[in-house]
């Protein structure tokens, strides 16, 4: 049985632990927060511009109708003016005129049968973009809240511990307790107090001497001779 010290400690330890993941964990909140926003204005972003091709090639079509009216127009006026002329080559150039026109409203009736078969084309797929970038932006909205929401229970469970946490250190000697907030506190981010496992110490898992494994089997606290850490026996 580990002392009431050695309980107390691992008590205090418990608590300790838990804390330090929490605060751990709350500072990564904000990056990963930042990260979803990121990706939901890339996923507008694509659904906007998805959008904008379809209403370029909408006004590509309306010009070249645009084109077309204008050269019907002409025509009209020529075939007109024709009736009113009186000189054979002025007749003639009319015609020629109109021609040219006509062969041009051709074309453009052509170029419009492809450009309306692209715009079919871009329709649906700016249709299944925004469909797919919908499902995945309700995805990360949802993220998002859940997170929000995590960060909350961290901050309420940090804030308990916290509170918690001076009722634990009743029963333990002072300088006991300094040395353990010093390990708690030290780079290795190791559990200060360790149960020694199979005569190792249980977080540099060196070697405990025998001595020490004799001190340890009174139901003493030691300190690794390694690491320093706190050590008890294991049950
Ligand atoms: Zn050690």
């Amino acid at each position: 049985m580990p002392s009431i010290k050695i309980s107390a400690l691992l008590n205090l330890q418990a608590l300790d632990m838990r804390l330090r993941d929490l605060e751990l964990r709350k500072i990564s909140i904000p990056k990963e927060l930042d990260k979803i926003l990121a990706r939901r204005e890339a996923l507008n972003a694509s659904t906007a511009a998805a959008a904008d091709k379809v209403k370029k090639a909408e006004l590509s079509i309306k010009a070249s109708e645009g084109e077309i009216q204008t050269l019907n127009a002409e025509n009209a006026k020529l075939q007109q003016q024709s009736a009113l002329v009186k000189k054979n080559n002025e007749y003639q150039a009319m015609l020629a005129g109109i021609a040219k026109n006509k062969q041009k409203v051709s074309d453009i009736e052509e170029l419009l049968l492809v450009k309306f078969d692209e715009l079919e084309e871009l329709k649906a797929q700016a249709d299944r973009i925004k469909r797919t970038n919908a499902a995945e932006l309700r995805a990360a909205r949802q993220e998002f809240e859940e997170l929000l929401s995590f960060s909350k229970t961290c901050d309420a469970e940090i804030e308990k511990l916290r509170k918690e946490r001076p009722a634990l250190l009743a029963g333990i000697p002072p300088e006991l307790l300094s040395r353990y907030e010093r390990l708690l506190r030290g780079k290795d981010k190791g559990a200060p107090i360790v149960a020694v496992e199979n005569g190792c110490c249980g977080n540099c898992h060196m070697k405990v001497t025998l001595q020490t494994m004799n001190q340890l089997s009174k139901g003493e606290l030691e300190s690794c001779d390694n690491c320093q850490h706190l050590i008890y026996a294991a049950e």
